[in-house]
């Protein structure tokens, strides 16, 4: 299926592969753009599923933006599986997917994935890559950095075009997100923290994006639909501010569109929780990002594929927990009073 002269040596590319041909006619992918890395040319693929009319809302999962981050583009993997097996028996999903469009960019940066880094084959991180520019200060490095890509968190070199996986990634989602009034994206990453978080713009200013209330709404949605559970959903800059977050700079570019709403995610997955209960993965750089016992990865991808249909059922449900008028003031100030006055919980 994919051109001959790309290489489909990874592991991940040969499970996509056998999905699109599970999925038959549900199913339908393209090459967003091939990537350079050494001998090899790798495809970056898009999958859709859903219908395709424009006025509908869409729902986007994203993974290994950050190469070595395997476990999210696993994540993501899972999910899709989960739905293509599906399709053979679940009457509610054919329903969901008469009115939802279903975006998958599971592997964003294939070269860093077979090289086992987290920039992409020329030394860009591409979640510092975009054309934002934080407004207070960044940590040192790791807030984005132009000083060189042989240091981590390399920005790209100043007044460069953005990276093609970059480009590639915020084309898919002009394309097939930001032409629909609605729509969320989740990007799945890992390795910060004990817990999993669910973050959301802004990266590059503590300042509250424009929709708060609609974040908070559906928050609450992932609450109560998803009882117990364990995720920290909160701003990125709650955390630290960074430079060129691609979500910030989508984000922003869904405002410029009069009646376009993205609500962007991203997944954290708390990797030094596996680290702990195994820290023996401390002297392995893939281990430090990912779970390495088979039974604590089958978790996680259980644990996150569950939270991930709830996000498309939320997308394809938005108009009946979208908050207006009064309501979406009442969730401003709790999400005021949750993540912007007081100190981190
Ligand atoms: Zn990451």
């Amino acid at each position: 299926m994919y051109p001959s002269h790309v290489s489909t040596e990874l592991p991940e590319l040969a499970e996509l592969q056998r999905l699109v041909a599970e999925g038959g006619a549900h199913v339908s992918q393209r090459i967003a753009c091939e990537v350079d890395c050494g001998e090899r040319r790798f495809p970056v693929p898009v999958i859709t599923l859903g219908n395709p009319d424009p006025g509908l809302p869409a729902v986007g999962f994203f993974g290994g933006v950050h190469g070595l981050e395997r476990i999210g583009a696993e994540v993501v993997l899972a999910f899709l599986r989960s739905l293509v097996m599906r399709l053979a028996w679940d009457d509610l999903l054919h329903r969901q997917l008469e009115r939802l469009r279903m975006v998958f960019m599971p592997l964003v940066n294939p070269g860093g994935l077979w090289r086992g880094t987290r920039a992409n084959p020329n030394g860009v991180d591409l979640m510092r890559n975009a054309p934002v520019e934080a407004q207070d200060a960044v940590p040192f490095l790791i807030g984005g950095q132009r000083l060189s890509s042989a240091l981590p968190w390399y920005r790209g070199p100043l007044q460069g075009p953005m990276e093609a996986e970059s480009r590639a990634l915020c084309r898919v989602v002009e394309e097939e997100l930001l032409s629909r009034p609605f729509s969320i994206a989740v990007d799945c990453h890992s390795g910060f923290g004990l817990r999993d978080r669910l973050w959301f713009p802004f990266a590059h200013t503590a300042r509250p994006i424009e929709h708060l209330p609609e974040v908070h709404a559906l928050a609450t949605v992932f609450d109560q639909a998803l009882l117990h559970h364990r995720y920290v959903v909160e701003p990125q800059s709650r955390q630290y501010l960074t430079h060129g977050d691609l979500w910030d700079h989508l984000y922003l570019r869904a405002g410029e569109r009069p009646g376009r709403l993205l609500l962007p995610l991203t997944l954290e997955m708390g990797s030094w929780l596996w680290v702990k209960k195994n820290p023996r993965q401390l002297f392995s750089r893939h281990g430090i990002f990912n779970p390495l016992a088979e039974h604590r990865q089958q978790r996680v991808l259980r644990r996150h594929v569950q939270a991930l249909d709830v996000v498309a059922r939320a997308a394809c449900s938005h108009a009946r927990w979208l908050p207006a008028g009064e309501a979406r003031e009442w969730h401003r100030e709790l999400a005021l009073a949750r993540w912007y006055r007081r100190a981190a919980d």
